[in-house]
């Protein structure tokens, strides 16, 4: 006989998901109803509003695609680029190298602007290559790089790829409800999210947003898209205003948590979740400074929900992982990429970013850091997140 699963109960202090609130799986505990029955019809129309919100914008398409945060970069490439044209794409980490695949697979063509991971995307490397590629079609670059925990200028990118008359494609998954991101007063075109980062919501919807200028260029394609679930013409049939067609099955349940996730947020305010996070980073480095650790991210790059802490000399980074795991059952992240083996990646993310967080994953690295004899300031990062959350 098989035995039903019931998992460990975790602090989840990674790069996503992050903790989730029980009022959002109590939400998802809820009666299936089926995807076009009246009150869930009543359900997604209150989800879009609340995504605007989310991201503030009055952008009508403003859906949740029904997959992970992958499907909503696939999304925005797919609809908006056809075979042939060109799109400027930044990389300054893992994720903007899946945006150059993302581009390659609609057979168009990428033009790289490179930075150095830990570093946000360089405007002036940016406007050259712009310059230099008038027939660019658009500029895609990631808002908050995860695989790092740099930040880039979205706004300021966003009004260069405007100054040379392209659409700015915007990667927010670990952006939206953590750091300031205005769609409309910025002016993105296109950008998607994710649910269980910052959004402190189980993984598995992508929240995207195209606006008129986006959605013109996905109106007016020449060819279709080449994936039929993600094509926007037609799941607007299902999300858009009006009569709702079946199109696909949408994931009920988990658009259940994902409503609750926001009416969570808009209780807070989307200002006031901005700042939370703020003030948890803030206690949180002076607690890793105190420890005598460093970040990778200069500080006016840093994203409050990712920190990219380094390792100490001879620590087997992987060994605290198991230790925090099995001590305290808090997970934290490895590096990824070019930062592996050099970083722990500690997500302070949605729920996750909590005084109680903070002051434990503090406490319990110092505990495990101290009991392997790294060198390090024993015994002082708690006092000093204390000392922070004091003033
Ligand atoms: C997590 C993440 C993604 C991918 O989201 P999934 O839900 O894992 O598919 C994309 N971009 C960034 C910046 C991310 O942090």
């Amino acid at each position: 006989m098989s035995k039903s699963f019931h998992p460990p109960v975790r602090t989840l202090m990674g790069p996503g998901p992050s903790d989730v609130n029980p009022r959002v799986t109590a939400a998802m505990g809820a009666p299936t109803i089926g995807h076009l029955d009246p009150a869930f019809v009543g359900l997604m129309d209150d989800i879009k509003s609340l995504l605007q919100y989310a991201f503030q914008t009055s952008n009508k398409l403003t859906i949740p695609v029904s997959a992970p945060g992958s499907a909503g970069m696939e999304t925005c490439f797919y609809n908006l680029l056809e075979r042939g044209e060109k799109a400027i794409v930044c990389q300054n980490g893992v994720f903007g190298g899946r945006m150059k695949e993302n581009v390659e697979r609609c057979g168009a063509e990428p033009v790289m602007v490179q930075d150095d991971w830990g570093k946000p995307v360089d405007l002036n490397k940016v406007e050259d290559a712009l310059k230099a590629n008038p027939d660019a079609k658009l500029l895609a670059f990631v808002h908050a790089e995860t695989s790092t925990g740099a930040r880039s200028d979205a706004k300021e990118l966003t009004a260069l790829a405007h100054k040379y008359d392209c659409l700015s494609l915007v990667d927010s998954v670990t952006g939206l409800a953590g750091v300031e991101l205005d769609v409309d007063g910025w002016g993105i075109d296109a950008i998607y999210s994710g649910t269980q980062k910052c959004l402190s919501c189980p993984p598995g919807i992508s929240p995207v947003s195209f606006g008129d200028r986006a959605v013109e260029v996905i109106s007016s394609r020449k060819t279709k898209v080449q994936s039929w679930f993600l094509d926007m013409n037609l799941v607007m049939g299902y999300w858009g205003e009006g009569s709702r067609a079946y199109h696909h099955t949408a994931p009920v349940n988990s658009m259940y948590g994902l409503h609750e996730a926001l009416v969570i947020l808009e209780e807070e305010g989307l200002e006031n979740s901005w700042a939370r996070h703020a003030r948890n980073h803030e206690a949180f480095a002076a607690g890793i400074e105190a420890m005598g650790l460093s970040f990778v991210v200069a500080k006016e790059y840093r994203l409050p929900q990712l920190n990219s802490v380094t390792i100490p000399e001879g620590i087997e980074e992987a060994k605290v992982r198991a230790a925090l795991l099995k001590d305290y059952n808090l997970e934290i992240g490895a590096g990824l990429g070019a930062l592996a083996g050099k970083v722990w990646r500690i997500g302070l993310m949605g729920e996750s970013s909590c005084k109680t967080n903070v002051l434990v994953c503090l406490g319990a690295l110092d505990a495990i850091l101290t009991d392997m004899g790294a060198s390090i300031n024993s015994g002082k990062a708690v006092a000093a997140a204390q000392a922070y959350y004091a003033k």
